[in-house]
């Protein structure tokens, strides 16, 4: 756990967002496969409520993707556990990793949740600037940049993790080389409406392996940059 993270008082949540609903949502998450305790932990950790409107909250820990303004969505938990969780399979020890599509900052704050040195990339400058008063408020470290994901951080870089939280027709390149020898990247990959997740895990040898993850849906990868 990072000892970065100390939860405010309304981090902690009330009602629909008490203790008690938040464990309710990872048993769920044991429950649909998801094992590793440590990600159960952080999700545990992160208040989640506090990742979208004030009018959203009530929701905020059921297992569903939730709309965060500018036609994008908070992932589903599930999605982010699942992603999560491939970083640290097969006793991989990522230490830093790079996320493509900050959106809401959720996906940014497990990872920093994990201890883990976060790197996040968002097109949209509204949501990026929320998302870092979230990462501020919450006390975690998290760099992020306003840019087009699709060329990477390589400045940064390389990461033994790369989360893409946008789904794309097919993997881009700039991405995987920006992954460390042993690195693993997660990505939606496939039509519009329905992805593959598929995890790719470059080898020390520098090749590729992949595996499929199941069927997924994420909005759009896209080029560019607004405001
Ligand atoms: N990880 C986010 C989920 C975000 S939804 C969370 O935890 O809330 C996907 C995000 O990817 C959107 O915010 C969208 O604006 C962003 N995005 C789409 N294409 C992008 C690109 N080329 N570069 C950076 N971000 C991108």
């Amino acid at each position: 756990m990072n000892p970065r993270l100390r939860l405010q008082p309304e981090a902690i949540g009330v009602g629909m967002t008490s203790q008690r609903v938040r464990d309710r949502l990872i048993e769920r998450l044991r429950e649909t496969g998801i094992r590793d305790e440590r990600v159960l932990n952080a999700i545990r950790t992160v208040p989640r409520h506090l990742f979208v409107d004030e009018a959203l909250a009530t929701r905020a820990y059921e297992d569903t993707a939730l709309p965060i303004g500018h036609g994008q969505t908070i992932s589903q938990p599930w999605v982010v556990a699942r992603m999560t969780e491939a970083l640290f399979e097969d006793g991989h020890e990522p230490k830093r990793v790079l996320e493509i599509g900050t959106g809401s900052g959720y996906q940014a704050s497990v990872l920093a949740a994990l201890g883990l040195e976060v790197h996040t990339v968002e097109r949209i400058g509204d949501l990026l600037r929320v998302a870092r008063k979230r990462f501020r408020s919450l006390g975690l470290n998290v760099r992020s940049k306003h840019d087009d994901g699709r060329i990477g951080w390589p400045e940064n870089g390389p990461y033994d993790g790369i989360v893409v939280t946008a789904g794309a027709p097919a993997l881009v390149d700039a991405l995987t080389e920006q992954l460390a020898p042993g690195g693993v990247l997660v990505a939606p990959v496939g039509a519009a409406n329905a992805q593959q997740l598929l995890m790719l895990r470059k080898e020390a040898d520098g090749t590729i392996s992949r595996r499929d993850l199941g069927a997924v849906v994420f909005v759009p990868l896209l080029s560019g940059t607004i405001g």
